[in-house]
Formats: C-alpha cells, sequence, structure tokens
C-alpha cells in the first residue's frame, strides 16, 4: 500500500482489520468484480453497520491495496431494475464472469430508503459502489439524515 492511500484510510477510519476481512472474504467466496483492462479486483464486506470496499491486486506472496472506501447505507438485495441509461462497465463480476451494467437499486439508511443508479451485475445483483459515490452521494446523504 502507498503511504499516501495509508494516510487516507486512516483518515476514513479504516482500519487494516477491516480490509483483511474484505479480501479474506472475497478470496474465500470469489465475492467480488474483478477489471477487464487492470486485472484490479473490488469487494466489499459487512461485518456491521458499515461497508467496507477494497480495491486490490494479488502480486508475488501479497495483496496491494489501491483503494479503500466506506459507507453505512445498506444496499437492499434483490431489489436491482434494470436502469434507464444503458451503461456497461470494465468491470465484470468474478462469479458469473459477466459485466456489469448500470442497474436501479434501493438503499436505506436510518428508516429512509432511496433508489440510485449504480453499476450492477445483471446475472447475480451484485452491486458495485464506487469510491466517488461512496464518499460524494452516499457521505452526503447519510450526514444530511443523521443530523436531522
Ligand atoms: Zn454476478
Amino acid at each position: 500500500m502507498d503511504p499516501e492511500i495509508d494516510a487516507l484510510l486512516v483518515e476514513r477510519g479504516i482500519r487494516r482489520e477491516d480490509l483483511e476481512h474484505v479480501i479474506a472474504h472475497a478470496e474465500e467466496t470469489e465475492d467480488a468484480c474483478v477489471n477487464g483492462v487492470t486485472g484490479r479486483y473490488i469487494a466489499s464486506y459487512r461485518p456491521g453497520n458499515t461497508t467496507y470496499w477494497v480495491e486490490y491486486d494479488r502480486e508475488a506472496g501479497y495483496f496491494r491495496i489501491f483503494r479503500a472506501y466506506s459507507h453505512r447505507m445498506l444496499i437492499l438485495e434483490n431489489f436491482n431494475t434494470p436502469a434507464k441509461r444503458k451503461e456497461t462497465l470494465d468491470w465484470r463480476c468474478l462469479k458469473c464472469g459477466v459485466q456489469l451494467e448500470l442497474a436501479t437499486v434501493k438503499l436505506t439508511h436510518l428508516e429512509e430508503t432511496f433508489a440510485t443508479d449504480t453499476p450492477a451485475c445483471p446475472s447475480c445483483c451484485r452491486v458495485f459502489v464506487s469510491e466517488t459515490d461512496a464518499i460524494e452521494k452516499m457521505g452526503l446523504a447519510e450526514k444530511m439524515l443523521e443530523d436531522k
């Protein structure tokens, strides 16, 4: 992990063990997406009230971390519907081998429910939350609800 990423994770309150949990879960279950261009993996894990995301790659004997972020909003499973805007992405579902497409998904936080468009696997409905969406969109919405 590069020092600047390390510093960013400290700022975001993401611990090394959170990263380890995400990677261990992904390696065990193949619950991850893989980028067709870079070959990097992105995986998430929600041990409690926070979902952690890690983008990583396997290198000789260790894992290299490229980014990690988290959100507290919960993505409701199996509520995906195809998005109006069509877009396929460089990421594909590791388990299904299918390219991700935009889907409208449901999110919930503090008893409020939202719908948003995000990449998802059209086969198993695995959702992909980008760093920008987690930090900007979801982060702002979480803060608004918590300040109410
Ligand atoms: Zn899938």
